[in-house]
């Protein structure tokens, strides 16, 4: 896939959701470490392994989401939300038209008719731009 920019796309609006999900099992990860340390310090190893069991394997959920979110977070990203088009103008009456950008146009060519006063259009500007976003 070419080029994209990041900054340009946020995107952040399905990935919230379980970005917060995965900050509350983080925290309730974290506190099961330290409690399963607190308790293994205080010796009480089958309440500490118990809290530690909790806590890694709080931080597997986490990594497992992630990695399961990963292909949707890649697909979003990396769409080029790009599409090129096609300037077309009227030699006789200047009108101007932007249509899809077809096989074989280039600048300058004699491409369509126009449809106003049946003369030639001209392609004066062939570029990429933000393809509507689909809602
Ligand atoms: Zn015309």
């Amino acid at each position: 896939m070419s080029g994209y920019d990041r900054s340009v796309y946020p995107t952040f609006g399905i990935s919230r959701t379980l970005l917060i999900a995965l900050l509350f099992i983080g925290a309730l990860s974290l506190l099961s470490l330290y409690l399963g340390f607190d308790a293994y310090l205080s010796d009480h190893p089958a309440r500490a392994s118990l809290y530690l069991l909790m806590g890694t394997s709080g931080f597997a959920l986490i990594g497992y989401m992630f990695f399961r979110s990963r292909s949707t977070i890649e697909r979003i990203f990396s769409i080029p939300q790009v599409e090129v088009v096609t300037t077309l103008e009227c030699k006789t009456c200047g009108l101007k038209k932007i249509r899809p950008f077809r096989r074989g146009d280039y600048l300058f060519k004699e491409a369509d008719e126009c449809t106003r006063c049946k003369g030639k259009m001209n392609i004066v500007k062939i570029y990429g731009r933000e393809r509507a976003k689909a809602r």
